[in-house]
């Protein structure tokens, strides 16, 4: 048996921090180290206000990284609590009364990883944007560093472990890279792709539906499997540990992606049907979601799919089906991502055509940017889609405002927009704001386009002016509606009176919120760390 008592995990983003988080809460004798080559992001870790937003992460970092003494009782309880449900032993050390820090984040990485027995790469692997296969292949950048950084720093015989989301084959080229700067020496090489959502993250990597960990069929593959096995086993029942081939592995998260998104857009070609026949699409998903066979998530029409995943790995299974010869199957999965983007243009029209076909001197007022609830990842929004529709229409200000998303974020999404005419100067069209109200003021429409349980909620504010435009009436588009707010000039805002719209600015309860950004001045932030 290979024992493994310190965890490297390269790349602290949205699946490496909060994975490497809940892997160190359960395996408190196991030292987990998350390194990043961004100091700010690392630093952001260390800190107070982490650099992103889960519901939970907190209280799991907190706990990891910091140690609990008898005064965090509290806190520890509230982790344990998630952390032990379903698991067959409570091994995350929720039953002493105090635990050491066993959660680290640093920019050390040579270091780090000469002192591990396991490594996870946790990178990101974006869309290619140049040159062969640029809009489809898998930018393998990153971890071609990473790689690197392994082979030139650790042990033989350390453990690796692909956590990013990489093309199937990309065993065999961590292997070759290996090879080529230590030949001789063996690294086992693991897949064990995450299956986490943005929002939930927390939840899924406490409760996984499954962990499928992909080896080599050989001796040093299957101990190298039953290592990574005995970590997750300190939490997730066994059963639901699927040891597989390293190539399966790789592919079935591909596999995964392609089939959700599939059912988004399934259920979205339906909406337009029904907009034309006068069917309505939450009662079709509701009936065919009843079906057993199918079942009811991911059925929900609306604006399609966004995030940083679905998108780019389903462009990546349609290159490699390409690569392999198998241009049938690149197509059927292509039209997934077509239906996606039909939506977002089918909706985008609909607002122009309800605002008179023009909106040259109107205001649209958009309310939320992440591409869901509960995260604050401005990355491959579809709003970034449905704005950039709208200002082709000249619109005198497109007014958005997200309770999670920072500014910051936002304007670098929306700089792919910008064309000769600076889009977010003071006086440009495109204006961020730190509330929905100001946002909403003075509107022609106001669009939903995050299905924020803060918005979801809202009603009419009595003696609130309607806004121009209904676009509720779309079929297609669940979460992008039409919210009437009181107008600032009639009515200035008192949060008190609208009691769901406070909810992200008066609950403190990290389980359920998550933290709203760091501010810019924040002085623990430049601090710590
Ligand atoms: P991310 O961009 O948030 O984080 C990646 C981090 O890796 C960055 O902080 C970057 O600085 C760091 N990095 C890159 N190269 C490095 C190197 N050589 N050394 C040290 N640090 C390095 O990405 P993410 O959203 O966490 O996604 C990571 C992978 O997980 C991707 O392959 C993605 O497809 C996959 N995935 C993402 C999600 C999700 O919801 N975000 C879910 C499942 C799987």
């Amino acid at each position: 048996n290979v024992s493994i008592w310190h965890v490297c995990c390269i790349g602290a983003g949205y699946v490496g921090g909060p994975t490497a988080a809940v892997m160190a809460l359960h395996n408190p004798n196991v030292r987990v180290t998350v390194v990043d080559r961004d100091e700010t992001r690392i630093n952001a870790w260390k800190g107070r206000h982490l650099p992103i937003h889960e519901p939970g992460l907190a209280s799991v970092v907190r706990l990891a990284r910091d140690g609990s003494k008898e005064r965090r009782q509290g806190a520890r309880g509230q982790a344990a609590a998630g952390a032990t449900k379903g698991s067959q032993t409570p091994t995350d050390g929720s039953s002493h009364s105090s635990r050491q820090p066993n959660l680290f984040f640093s920019t050390a990485c040579a270091e780090t990883i000469a002192n591990a027995d396991m490594i996870l790469v946790s990178v990101n692997t974006p869309t290619k944007l140049r040159g062969v296969g640029a809009g489809r292949a898998t930018d393998m950048t990153a971890v071609e560093g990473a790689v690197r950084d392994v082979a030139i720093h650790a042990r033989p015989g350390t453990i690796l472990v692909e956590k990013s989301t990489v093309p199937c084959k990309t065993g065999q080229l961590i292997k070759d890279i290996l090879e080529a700067y230590r030949p001789g020496i063996s690294f086992p090489v693991l897949s064990n792709p995450e299956f986490l959502s943005e929002g939930t993250a927390i939840r899924d990597l406490m409760k996984p539906d499954r962990v499928v960990i992909g080896c080599e069929s050989t001796i040093p593959g299957h101990r190298a499997a039953a290592a990574l096995a005995n970590l997750y086993a300190s939490w997730v029942p066994r059963s639901k540990i699927a040891p597989i081939g390293l190539w399966s592995s790789e592919l079935c998260k591909l596999a995964a992606n392609a089939m959700l998104a599939q059912r988004v857009s399934s259920i979205n070609s339906i909406s337009a049907i029904c907009e034309r026949t006068g069917a309505d699409v939450s009662e079709i998903a509701k009936s065919v979601g009843m079906d057993a066979r199918i079942g009811s998530q991911f059925l929900k029409a609306g604006l399609g799919f966004g995030g940083s995943c679905f998108r780019k790995d389903i462009a990546s299974l349609t290159y490699l089906a390409e690569s392999l010869g198998l241009p049938e199957v690149a197509a059927y999965w292509q039209q997934v991502l077509e239906m996606n983007n039909f939506q977002r243009d089918r909706f985008a029209r609909h607002v122009i055509s309800s605002l008179n076909n023009t909106l040259r001197g109107k205001k649209i007022a958009i309310l939320g940017y992440a591409f869901k609830k509960n995260t604050g990842d401005a990355r491959e929004s579809p709003a970034l889609d449905v704005i950039r529709i709208l200002l082709e229409e000249n619109p005198r200000c497109v007014a958005i405002y997200d309770p999670l998303c920072s500014a910051a974020d936002i304007q670098r999404e929306l700089r792919v927009l910008e064309d000769d005419r600076p889009l977010m100067r003071p006086d440009g069209p495109v204006q961020i704001m730190s509330s929905a109200y100001e946002a909403c003021a003075d509107s022609n429409a106001v669009l939903v386009l995050t299905d924020w349980d803060m918005f979801k909620n809202s009603r009419p504010v009595a003696g609130s002016k309607p806004v121009e435009v209904a676009v509720d009436q779309f079929d297609g588009a669940a979460p992008a509606s039409i919210l009437r707010l009181p107008l600032r000039s009639e009515k200035p805002p008192t949060p008190p009176e609208t009691p769901k719209m406070q909810t992200l600015e008066s609950e403190q309860d990290d389980r359920l919120v998550p933290e709203p950004p760091c501010p810019a001045d924040c002085t623990e932030c430049q601090t710590s760390g």
